[in-house]
């Protein structure tokens, strides 16, 4: 976001911390106390799928990078992403984005996973490009949109339950790779189940990537029964 553009607002609109909504300086994006509270990369959670409870050997994508799990501060800086507040979305795409560039991958580019034409329209952003953009910016690397498309989830009720969690209709390609063996960063603002991840990571390598890596804002942790 553009620092005067946020500056001014600040004057209009003084800026708010997502997690806490105690008041905080423009160029923050949550408080000091919150950042403190919050411990990024947790080092339960597998490196290969992003998840505590591994499920590596299911998955298509070669990595995972997670900032947080689903809970807490993390779920309610989640929760204002999706309603109209982009700064938790900034400050775990910089988290993120820091922590693949000190990994010494190159990847070439940055795919946020898509949202349906439908859900775009009513939020007018797409919470996971937000943190991709911050990705690619820090990696100098292109953010490219226009590859995969989500249909409306309203197709979702006509499917069988295991094409629901397969979610093998939802996800498509709208436009191809235009070169072959891209290693390429597929971000999303949350893994539940992980199948959105995969499908998306099996069509960019059905399009010619050679690996998929998959960074996100956070994780569930699996539900006690
Ligand atoms: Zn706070
Ligand atoms: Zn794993």
């Amino acid at each position: 976001m553009n620092k005067l553009y946020r500056f001014i607002a600040d004057i209009f609109f003084p800026n708010r911390c997502p997690l806490c909504l105690d008041f905080i300086s423009w160029d923050e994006f949550i408080c000091s106390r919150c950042a403190d509270e919050l411990k990024p990369f947790p080092e339960e959670i597998c490196p290969g799928c992003g998840k505590a409870e591994c499920f590596c050997d299911t998955i298509s994508y070669d990595r995972a990078f997670v900032c947080f799990y689903y809970e807490g501060k993390a779920k309610n800086g989640i929760l204002s992403l999706k309603d109209g507040h982009k700064e938790f979305g900034i400050y775990t795409g910089n988290l993120l984005g820091e922590r693949i560039a000190d990994s010494k991958l190159k990847a070439d580019a940055v795919v946020p996973v898509p949202m349906s034409v439908e859900s775009y329209r009513k939020r007018r952003y797409n919470q996971a490009e937000v943190i991709a953009e911050r990705i690619a910016e820090i990696n100098g690397i292109p953010l490219l949109t226009d590859l995969l498309y989500k249909n409306k989830s309203a197709v979702q009720h006509t499917l069988t339950k295991a094409e629901r969690l397969e979610n093998t209709v939802a996800f498509g390609i709208k436009s191809r790779l235009k070169t072959d063996n891209m290693k390429i960063i597929l971000c999303d603002d949350v893994i539940t189940t992980g199948s959105t991840m995969n499908r998306c990571a099996a069509l960019l390598k059905e399009m010619g990537a050679a690996e998929v890596y998959a960074a996100a804002a956070a994780t569930t942790k699996l539900k006690k029964e």
